[in-house]
């Protein structure tokens, strides 16, 4: 199979349409990552998916509507609050949770009585959902466990040969993927961070919680106990107060003979001397240049010596999650 990279141009949504009513999957353009998408009522298509990222079974995906889309058959109830969240921040990076209406394939919430509905504000998100006029199942377009796609040569360099096309946007502006927030409950609460923000969400709906694992419990947002966002090249984290240990782990590496190069906000650049990646001023910055780094960074460098940002909070929580997590260190957000 040829994979074509097109713009959404009238011939690519023609063909996207086909595609999609046909059972395929086709990778598109959004605001947070690139998505790979099909038909959330096609059980097989839906299967697809999962085959196709290598994705465990357990990981439930979102379903992705356009914005004049009414899904309120695909739910059992949305709460007053949801309403407003809505109205305040969609379309937009916010993903919520609602009791399934147990409408879509059953595959697409993994079994869960619950499904996450996002409406993406991408005009090329938008116009393909307008085109196929369908519920689009999609997680990011990257193979499980790899770094998510923010341009649609990422999303090339994991599938190419495997899906027909890919819906050109160009770079993602958000960067890191959508606020999961789950709307089961008399209060929201974020399964997890994203762009849109505790505080932004207590602002409308008047509180927010922030869901915790304990130890032992089912996971209630199951993607975020997987392992994830990793790049390909060895990769250790240090925070700024280990910045010695940081050098010295450059210094044995280049010893070694490899290439290691150091990932760190700008601010901090000047502290490391050698082969470096800047992460970006602030945390939007950070978001929106991640993934595009740890993507380069894995083509060029044998280790990557992650220094952790500094600031806390906001957008913080999100940009943190991934990058730890992709730096295989813990963190609380
Ligand atoms: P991805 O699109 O690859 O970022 O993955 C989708 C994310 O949404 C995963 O972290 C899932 O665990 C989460 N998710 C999808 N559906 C649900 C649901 N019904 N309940 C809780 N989390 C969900
Ligand atoms: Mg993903």
């Amino acid at each position: 199979m040829t994979t074509r990279i097109s713009p959404p141009d009238k011939k690519a949504l023609a063909f996207a349409k086909e595609e999609i009513a046909r059972g395929g999957v086709v990778a598109f353009h959004t605001e947070t990552v690139y998505g790979l998408g099909a038909n959330a009522f096609d059980d097989r298509a839906v299967a697809k998916i999962f085959a196709l990222k290598g994705r465990p079974a357990d990981n439930p995906l979102i379903v992705h509507v356009h914005k004049n889309y009414d899904f309120s058959a695909l739910v059992d109830f949305i709460p007053p609050y949801a309403k407003a969240l809505a109205r305040a921040y969609l379309p937009g990076p916010l993903t919520m949770v609602y009791p399934s209406a147990g409408k879509v394939s059953p595959s697409v919430s993994c079994g869960l009585n619950t499904l996450a509905v996002r409406v993406p504000s991408s005009p090329t998100a938008q116009a393909f959902l307008r085109a196929v006029g369908l519920p689009i199942a999609a997680p990011s377009a990257n193979k499980s466990k790899h770094v998510s796609p923010v341009t649609a040569g990422h999303v090339y360099d994991d599938f190419q040969g495997e899906i027909p096309l890919i819906l050109d946007g160009g770079a993602c502006s958000g960067g890191i993927e959508s606020t999961v927030l789950d709307c089961t409950g008399e209060v929201p609460q974020i399964l997890r961070a994203g762009l849109v923000t505790r505080e932004m969400i207590a602002a409308v709906a008047g509180d927010c919680t922030v869901y915790r694992m304990q130890a032992g419990e089912q996971p209630k947002s199951p993607g975020m106990a997987h392992k994830h966002y990793a790049p390909k090249c060895r990769a250790v984290c240090f925070t700024a107060e280990e910045a010695q240990a940081a050098r010295v782990c450059y210094a044995e590496e280049l010893h070694a003979g490899g290439t290691p190069y150091y990932v760190c906000e700008r601010a901090l650049l000047p502290e490391f001397e050698g082969n470096a990646l800047d992460l970006g001023g602030d945390p939007a910055e950070m978001a929106a240049r991640l993934y595009a780094l740890l993507r380069e960074g894995e083509q060029k460098a044998t280790l990557l010596i992650a220094i952790e940002p500094k600031e806390r909070g906001g957008v913080m929580d999100g940009v943190l999650n991934r990058f730890c997590r992709a730096f295989g260190r813990d963190h609380e957000t």
